[in-house]
């Protein structure tokens, strides 16, 4: 089965115990990836790793870290539904070269890597696991060319669809966005120390401070003589960047390419607000995620904001769970309604999407059972019709609710009294310019997919 990741990446450069920074990354990047994590450092030329199962907090302990040396270090945290579960695709990657030892950390999904994968194998190569990342360090052996970045060149330029990576040898950190750049990847500084994370909550959290986005196609190379931006390593730079990043995947408190994730989700709560009106007594979010939206549709609409869902916060994200059984109990597990807040109520429930429509339909149940008199269903996004293949996961397109029921069928699948989505038009006027993938909404793949 296909690997689907969409993962959390950290790199630290010239900082005593590089290692403990890159855990506390981990931690702060926590939401991109759950189902595994893990660390390489490097010291006098020697690598350390540490990887494992589960939560980062459950595969670190106070002596695998310090068994970590050196101040150069690199981190993932591994998102993934399906795939084989062999320790050999955690992350990062780590191999052994003609030119020394090379880590890799990555985020996102490299759409033609069956094909190169193919090829290689044809030609003898032999893989260790079955991620799509393996083929980036394959590649870079193979290349032909004599410096490790004229390799590197040659690598990245056969790779398609979204790769944010942080790539660190004996002595440096490379830090890379696809031309497309679908996937965030953030630098910033602490004291002397070059840092750099998928999200810039984990500078917060280490107390960095953020000094820019890599830009698209770009590669930034922290060593020995300092540090350097490169711009020209792909032909051509095509701007994509991941909207749904914006929508529901990044954490309010980040700031991503340029903006405040927070407010824009409070603004594409307004926006719908404005679009999509309803008489109502209450606006309820579905926590977590849909909070700074439900916030805005309640006060751009004035109708006053309450808690009408209480989240268990020690139970992992539904959509994390493989099977359709159990992520119906997974709804169950992770919400519970505040019966008094609801009680003979008009409500309106914010959420940032559907997919499934699964969480919909029992939020809407819960909501009724618990005595809500009408249950109307605002979305702050448009609806979802073709699946990613960037690195979100989403499920297949048969999966998806809306790529093939209208919206008064899927109300009445979810037995709301009222649904209105964002329309596209609505959440591009938030987020302000055409440079965003909007794939999963309108079906425009940007990359085509290498079958
Ligand atoms: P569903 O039940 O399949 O309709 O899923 C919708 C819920 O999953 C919403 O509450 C979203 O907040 C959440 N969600 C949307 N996209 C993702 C994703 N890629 N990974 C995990 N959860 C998601």
């Amino acid at each position: 089965m296909k690997l689907k990741e969409h993962c959390g990446i950290v790199g630290i450069y010239n900082k005593q115990e590089a290692a403990n920074y890159a855990y506390l990354g981990l931690h702060a990047l926590q939401h991109r990836g759950q189902e595994a994590a893990g660390i390489v450092s490097t010291e006098n030329n020697q690598f350390f790793e540490h990887k494992g199962y589960g939560l980062v907090n459950d595969v670190f302990t106070e002596n695998s870290i310090s068994s970590l040396r050196g101040k150069i270090a690199i981190g993932h945290n591994r998102y993934s539904t399906f795939g084989d579960d062999s320790i050999a695709n955690i992350q990062p990657l780590f191999a052994h070269f003609d030119m020394g030892q090379i880590a890799i950390a990555h985020n996102g999904n490299i759409i033609n890597a069956q094909s190169i994968k193919k090829k290689l194998v044809d030609e003898g190569a032999i893989f260790n696991s079955n991620s799509d990342t393996e083929v980036i360090i394959h590649l870079i052996a193979k290349s032909q060319k004599e410096t490790f970045f004229e390799r590197l060149k040659d690598a990245l330029n056969v790779l398609k669809g979204a790769f944010s990576l942080i790539i660190m040898r004996e002595n440096e950190i490379y830090a890379i966005r696809d031309p497309w750049g679908f996937r965030p990847l953030s630098m910033g500084k602490l004291d002397d120390a070059t840092v750099f994370a998928s999200e810039t909550c984990a500078f917060d959290l280490i107390g960095a401070e953020f000094m820019k986005d890599i830009a698209p196609g770009e590669v930034v190379v922290a060593g020995n003589d300092g540090v350097k931006h490169f711009n020209d390593i792909f032909d051509k730079i095509d701007e994509k960047k991941c909207v749904f990043e914006y929508i529901y995947f990044a954490r309010p408190d980040s700031y991503l390419w340029g903006k405040s994730i927070y407010s824009l989700r409070k603004k594409l709560g307004e926006t719908l607000a404005e679009e999509s009106p309803v008489d109502a007594d209450i606006v309820i979010p579905t926590p977590d995620s849909g909070v700074p939206a439900a916030l805005g549709y309640s006060q751009k609409s004035g109708i006053p904001f309450d808690f009408g869902l209480i989240r268990n916060h020690y139970v992992g994200r539904t959509f994390i769970e493989p099977a359709q059984s159990i992520r119906h109990f997974g709804v169950r597990l992770k919400l519970n309604p505040a019966r008094d807040v609801l009680k003979g109520k008009r409500v309106i429930v914010v959420d940032d999407s559907i997919v499934r429509g699964t969480t919909s339909k029992r939020i809407v149940k819960m909501l009724k059972s618990s005595g809500a008199k009408e249950v109307h269903l605002r979305i702050s996004s448009p609806p979802v019709i073709s699946p990613c293949f960037y690195g979100i996961d989403t499920p297949t397109k048969r999966e998806l609710i809306a790529s093939s029921h209208a919206k008064e069928e899927i109300k009445k699948y979810t037995t709301a009294d009222s649904l209105e989505y964002l329309s596209l038009k609505g959440l591009q006027k938030v987020v302000g310019n055409s440079h965003y993938c909007f794939a999963c909404f309108n079906g425009n793949y940007p990359v085509e997919f290498d079958k």
